[in-house]
């Protein structure tokens, strides 16, 4: 058995951005099938188009079409893509210059082999299936074998008959998520363990007292290694709550509801976790709470054994006994 346990986690959150004028003029122009530019003050077409001049640090709102279409000037292999990137076969990220810009543009190629890729090959845009105002509005980029007939992009736009113009893009949703392993330490390993038995597990500082938990490695206070292990009650008192009135991903609870820091009987810190079984605005400071388990066939090495806290019914605890603990 390993000394330490480990677990996947995912962090993940949509941000919710306006693009302002410059983007917004750019990002239009991928749903509408043109490559949209900026013109800076010394002569320079840029794209995507920054939103202010590099030089004179002026609005940029000097905007040109260039070709969907242009030459690699740099690239470099991707053999084994990660989750989130364009593709999900190996392919090339190339800095492309598309025929018009003077700055090149940063993109995925989708080519089968680094064979197939030689700086100043010929590329054009793979627009998306469904283009909604967004950088993967392009797809990728894809040989273009010299002979493309016209500039693909302009010729997608030019073919649409020019009824109802949609509203420019003004918004994207960005989701943002990141995966990492978490890796505990073996006081944290103990805790958890003693979770999948049951138990609440925490460590005392054998200089100053204090019992710690989750354990830490030293003593928070004064440094100490904690290296003496004390079970702790599983019932506590609330110090400091919060409720939950804003729905978020991956939420399982409707909201309102409450997350309450709990100092455990034994304890010198508290552990945050959810007060259920008592209507949110019903929570207060001081209120006597208890683990509420999940049932036993349910649990894992995780603090999620325990369901939540839910009152004991007990008569609330002085402020004296928990005021050095918020
Ligand atoms: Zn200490």
């Amino acid at each position: 058995m390993s000394r330490t346990l480990q677990a996947p986690v995912t962090v993940a959150f949509d941000y919710t951005r306006s693009t302002g004028p410059v983007l917004g003029r750019f990002l239009t122009g991928l749903r509408d099938g043109v490559v949209v530019a900026g013109r800076t003050s010394d002569g320079e077409i840029v794209v995507p188009p920054p939103e202010y001049d590099p030089v004179t640090h002026a609005q940029l709102d000097d905007f040109v079409e260039v070709a969907a279409e242009g030459s690699v000037v740099s690239w470099t292999w991707v053999p084994e893509p990660v989750k989130g990137q364009p593709l999900d076969r190996p392919f090339a990220f190339a800095l492309v210059l598309l025929d018009g810009a003077t700055r090149t543009l940063l993109h995925a190629l989708d080519v089968p082999t680094p064979d197939a890729v030689s700086t100043g090959m010929r590329v054009r845009v793979r627009w998306a299936g469904e283009r909604v105002g967004a950088i993967t509005d392009i797809a990728c980029f894809e040989p273009a074998d010299g002979s493309a007939a016209g500039a693909g992009g302009a010729g997608g736009a030019g073919g649409t008959e020019p009824l109802a113009v949609p509203d420019p893009v003004t918004g994207v949703i960005t989701p943002v998520s990141l995966d990492y392993v978490y890796a505990a330490s073996p006081e944290e390993s103990a805790f958890y363990r003693g979770l999948a038995e049951g138990r609440i597990v925490g460590q005392r500082c054998p200089s100053c007292g204090k019992v710690y938990v989750p354990p830490r490695a030293a003593c928070p206070t004064d440094g100490t290694p904690t290296t003496d292990e004390v079970e702790v009650s599983h019932s506590g008192t609330v110090t400091t709550f919060c409720i939950v009135n804003v729905p978020f991903l991956g939420q399982r609870i409707t909201p309102p509801y409450v997350s309450a820091y709990v100092l455990l009987d034994g304890a010198d810190i508290a552990v945050l976790h959810l007060i259920l079984d008592i209507p949110a605005d019903q929570v207060r400071m001081g209120m006597r709470v208890k683990a509420v388990w999940k049932p036993r066939e349910e649990w894992g090495t995780t603090i999620e054994n325990i369901s939540h806290f839910a009152p004991t019914g007990e008569p609330d605890a002085d402020f004296d006994s928990y005021r050095h603990h918020l």
